[in-house]
C-alpha cells in the first residue's frame, strides 16, 4: 500500500507538470487551429435497438494538430483541448464552425445520394452565454439549405441548469427553428425528469457511467430501467450511451430503451467511413 501511494504520489506530481506546460502549449498551437484547417468532424452512429438500423449519428470533434484537411498532424481528442477552448472562449468561433461543417456534410451526402439520418452536436454551456448563437445559427440554416429536422443538439443537464430564464429563452429559439434538443450525460446532473419538463426536450442520452456495470450491477440495471419507464411516460425518448456489449444491447432492449450508442456498434469514425454506414436512397 506504501509503494503503491508513492507511486500515485509521483505520478501526481508528474501529471500536474505535465498539465501545466501541456495547457500552455496546446493553447499556444489552438489559435490558429481554425484558420489552419485543423479540425475535423468524426461520427459515432446511434442505433435503433429494435431494427439495428441507424437512427443518427454523433458528431465528435477532433483536432489533427499540426496536419491539414484530414491529413497528417496528430489526432488530438476533445479532453485535452475542449476545456481549454471553453476557458479561453474560443468554443464559439469553433463550436459554430461544428455546426456550420456538420451542415455542409449532411448536405454533401445528400447530393451524394446517400439517405440523411440526423446529425447530433454537442453545445457548451458556454456557447449558450454567448448573445449570438440563435442569429447564427439561423444563419447556418440559411446558407446551406439544411432541414432543420436533420440536426440536433446535445446539452447537458447541467449546462441547462446554469442560466435559467436565459436558457429556456434560447431553447425556445432553437426549438422553433425545428432543431431538436436531447439532454446528454443524464444522470450525472440533477437528474430531475420533472424539471426537464419546462425545456423543449425530446430526448435523453443515459450516461456511459450507468452502462458500463449493467450486467454486473443490479442496482445500475434498477437506475436504468427507472430512468427509461420514467421518460417514456413523460414522452421523452432514450438513448443510452458506451454500449460496449451484446449483454448491455439485451438488456437495455428488455427495458424498452429505443436507442444506443458505443463501440459494440462502431467507434467514432471520419467522414469517408461514416458515409458507408448510411443508406443510399
Ligand atoms: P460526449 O458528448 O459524452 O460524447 C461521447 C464520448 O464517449 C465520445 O468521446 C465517444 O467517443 C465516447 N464513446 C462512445 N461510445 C463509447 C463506448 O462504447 N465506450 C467508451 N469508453 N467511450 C465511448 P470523445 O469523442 O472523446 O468526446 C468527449 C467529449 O468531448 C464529448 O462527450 C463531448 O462532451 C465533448 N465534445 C466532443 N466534440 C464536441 C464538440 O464539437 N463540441 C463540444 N462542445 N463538445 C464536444
Ligand atoms: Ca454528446
Ligand atoms: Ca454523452
Ligand atoms: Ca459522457
Amino acid at each position: 500500500a506504501k509503494a503503491s501511494g508513492r507511486n500515485n504520489y509521483q505520478f501526481f506530481k508528474e501529471s500536474m507538470n505535465l498539465t501545466a506546460a501541456r495547457h500552455f502549449e496546446l493553447e499556444t498551437s489552438l489559435r490558429g487551429a481554425l484558420a489552419a484547417h485543423e479540425f475535423e468532424l468524426y461520427f459515432q452512429p446511434i442505433m435503433d435497438i429494435g431494427t439495428r438500423r441507424l437512427h443518427a449519428m454523433e458528431v465528435l470533434l477532433r483536432w489533427r494538430r499540426g496536419g491539414k484537411d484530414g491529413k497528417g498532424g496528430e489526432l488530438v481528442m476533445p479532453d485535452q483541448f475542449i476545456p481549454i477552448i471553453e476557458e479561453n472562449g474560443m468554443i464559439v468561433p469553433i463550436g459554430e464552425w461544428v455546426i456550420r461543417q456538420a451542415c455542409k456534410q449532411s448536405m454533401l451526402w445528400h447530393s451524394q445520394g446517400m439517405m440523411p439520418v440526423p446529425l447530433a452536436v454537442n453545445l457548451s454551456a458556454r456557447q449558450f452565454m454567448h448573445r449570438g448563437l440563435v442569429e447564427s445559427i439561423r444563419a447556418i440554416l440559411d446558407d446551406t439549405g439544411i432541414d432543420p429536422a436533420l440536426i440536433e443538439f446535445e446539452i447537458t443537464e447541467t449546462a441547462l441548469m446554469q442560466h435559467g430564464e436565459q436558457t429556456l429563452e434560447i431553447l425556445g429559439h432553437i426549438n422553433a427553428m425545428g432543431i431538436r434538443l436531447s439532454i446528454d450525460d443524464f444522470g450525472t446532473g440533477y437528474s430531475s425528469l420533472a424539471y426537464l419538463k419546462r425545456f423543449p426536450v425530446k430526448k435523453i442520452k443515459i450516461d456511459r457511467a450507468f452502462i458500463k456495470d449493467l450486467e454486473q450491477s443490479a442496482e445500475d440495471r434498477a437506475i436504468v430501467a427507472a430512468i427509461i419507464a420514467l421518460s417514456h411516460s413523460l414522452q421523452l425518448s432514450v438513448v443510452a450511451e458506451g454500449v460496449e456489449t451484446e449483454g448491455q444491447y439485451a438488456l437495455l432492449q428488455r427495458h424498452g430503451c429505443q436507442f444506443a450508442q458505443g463501440y459494440l456498434f462502431s467507434q467514432p469514425v471520419p467522414h469517408a467511413t461514416a458515409q458507408l454506414l448510411l443508406p443510399r436512397c
